[in-house]
């Protein structure tokens, strides 16, 4: 592999960040007027945007523009349900928009496109989880919040990556043997952070599984003060060069307050864009995602994040479509474990995880 192939740094300013082979490209008269027309359908339609880091920087600007909210999922669901908003358009992958409805039942869940999945999702079959867990009913089932709602009805407690360690310690402590899904690369660093062994379905996420170690090592020596910060979704030999190791939240926060000037970021790409709306002066550098004899490299971008855009979203807002509709008792059953996580979020005040100074 060569340097270049290894360095591929990128030098961003807050509204050009690494593009995504879905975003369509669009002048700033056409930006400017898609933009207007959809804060004009959202107002009609009392109606507010909820978008996840990982989408468009056009569709993150045009949410706190509008008054709505760019976030992890964890923040999206405790945002979504504290409005009065009837409508709420989730720009992100379904289960964001399943847990929105699950916590909302009564409000209409719209998403620009309800095709937009998740490798972790799609690798963890109600039924086969379902299975599991009945073969192992002594264990408190805990799920990542990248779960079907089926999967989530399934379980005692659903966790995203900002609060998993505090509630397996919490549950640790209670004596309770955990059994994990779907991640398993953030499973098996939530067990050596607390030492708490756990049963882990094998699920992965397509876009942090790519991050190399290797290439990263090389990376690293080519940019010694260059802090590296790792998702924990990536795989563990790229977690143990991590200086931070957290949540979207967590790494976005680690480049606001450290004082390294630049950083090596393993997770996807479109968290640059608030990366460099808060510490515009900081060089953020993409992780390398291939590693020795790889064919192709990958381009640390969610495929599914990036069926998001400006012009789906317009179009739904249109139409009515793509809404989330989920059977009542599904979500009752659906809401208990989501509903442990923020009560236990709020009551222990729990921000994020990270390793390191941030
Ligand atoms: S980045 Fe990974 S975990 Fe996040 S939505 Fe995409 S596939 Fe799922």
């Amino acid at each position: 592999m060569s340097q270049n192939h290894i360095a591929k740094e990128i030098d961003i300013t807050p509204v050009d960040v690494p593009p995504h082979p879905e975003w369509p490209v669009l002048s700033k008269s056409e930006k400017q007027l898609i933009k207007e027309r959809i804060k004009r359908m959202l107002k009609e339609q009392n109606a507010v945007l909820v978008a996840h880091y990982y989408t468009d920087p056009n569709l993150q600007e045009l949410a706190e523009e509008s008054g709505g909210c760019v976030s992890d999922s964890l923040e999206m669901a405790r945002f979504g349900s504290e409005q009065d908003a009837q409508t709420l358009v989730v720009c992100g992958v379904r289960f964001m928009g399943e847990t929105a409805k699950i916590l909302n039942p009564e409000k209409r869940i719209l998403m620009p496109d309800l095709n937009a999945t998740c490798s972790l999702d799609e690798g963890c079959p109600a039924d086969q989880f379902s299975a599991f867990c009945d073969a192992h009913p002594d264990h408190t089932v805990v799920v990542y919040a990248n779960t079907s709602a089926e999967v989530k009805a399934r379980s005692d407690w659903v966790v995203t990556s900002g609060i998993a360690l505090p509630i397996i310690q919490h549950l640790a402590s209670k004596g309770e043997k955990v059994l994990w899904g779907p991640d398993q690369h953030l499973g098996r660093y939530v067990q050596k952070i607390t030492g708490v062994e756990m049963l882990l379905w094998p699920g992965s996420c397509v876009v942090h599984e790519e991050f190399k170690s290797v290439a990263l090592e090389r990376m690293h020596r080519l940019h010694p003060d260059a802090a590296v910060l790792v998702h924990p979704e990536s795989p563990e030999s790229v977690i143990e060069q991590a200086d931070v190791v957290g949540s979207t939240t967590a790494l976005i926060n680690a480049v606001a307050t450290m004082d390294n000037k630049e950083f090596i970021v393993a997770t996807d790409g479109g968290i640059f864009h608030k990366m460099k709306q808060l510490a515009p002066d900081k060089h953020l550098i993409e992780a390398p995602t291939a590693g020795e004899g790889a064919t192709c490299v990958s381009c640390a971008h969610c495929p599914w994040m990036g069926m998001n855009s400006l012009h789906n979203l317009a179009q739904v807002l249109e139409s009515g479509n793509q809404q989330i509709h989920i059977q009542p008792k599904l979500c009752q059953q659906a809401v208990k474990p989501i509903q442990r996580m923020l009560d236990f979020a709020k009551e222990h005040a729990v921000a994020t995880q990270s390793k390191g100074n941030a």
